[in-house]
């Protein structure tokens, strides 16, 4: 993939690759999540067990892969957690609102479409335990992978309230793939500036994409 400045910065992902044509698509992520729609969404059915067990450094962020065994059930269809991985800041916006941290847990359905449950991290005073254990065995090196000392439940990173926007979108890195459904959970959970910084610490760089245009999507509320 790309860098996210410089020559090979997001703003000239497309130029890099021909399989890079998406990035300049009309649904594209991420956005700045304003004008809601009242749709009263039928609430997504979590369905998480013990399943991480490794973190990645890749360079561009610090990801945590999963085990079979974690899916979500969104309109009576199925998608399986694969990995969670982390922006700084958050890539997608609320109402304006840029968060010093933003989670997405991707998952996919069996014919290989995608449904990204993000989530957003405000700082406050007390640290975050789910986040603790991941970053207790976040490689400082790029390229470097560490196994978490015990599997994690993808859960403990979540809101207590599962309410969350809707809007189809696209992956954020290349090839910026679209037809991507985004389910933004509407409440932040809080995590200390000293859990905020060792992630920006090991990543060296701002690893967000900027906002894209919304075009004629609707935002679901
Ligand atoms: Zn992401």
């Amino acid at each position: 993939m790309g860098a996210y400045s410089g020559q090979t910065g997001s703003e000239n992902w497309a130029t890099l690759s021909a399989d890079n044509f998406a990035c300049t698509g009309k649904n594209q992520s991420p956005i700045n999540l304003t004008g809601f729609i009242e749709a009263d969404l039928t609430p997504i059915k979590f369905d998480y067990q013990q399943g991480g067990h490794e973190v990645i450094n890749n360079g561009h962020t610090i990801q945590v892969n999963f085990n079979e065994g974690s899916s979500i059930e969104l309109d009576g269809h199925s998608f399986n957690l694969l990995q969670v991985h982390f922006h700084a800041p958050s890539e997608n916006h609320i109402n304006g609102k840029s968060y010093p941290l933003e989670a997405h847990l991707v998952h996919a359905d069996k014919d290989g479409n995608l449904a990204v449950v993000a989530v957003m991290y405000e700082q406050g005073s007390l640290a975050h335990d789910g986040i603790k254990a991941i970053w207790s065995s976040m490689p400082e090196k790029a390229g470097e992978t560490q196994k978490l000392p015990a599997m994690m439940n993808v859960s403990g990173i979540l809101p207590k309230s599962r309410e969350y926007y809707r809007f189809n979108g696209s992956l954020t890195t290349p090839p910026c793939s679209e037809g991507v459904q985004w389910l933004v959970m509407k409440d932040s959970v809080v995590v200390e500036k000293q859990q905020i910084d060792a992630f920006v610490n090991v990543l060296h760089e701002s690893n967000n994409r900027p906002i894209q245009a919304i075009n004629s999507r609707a935002i679901l509320k």
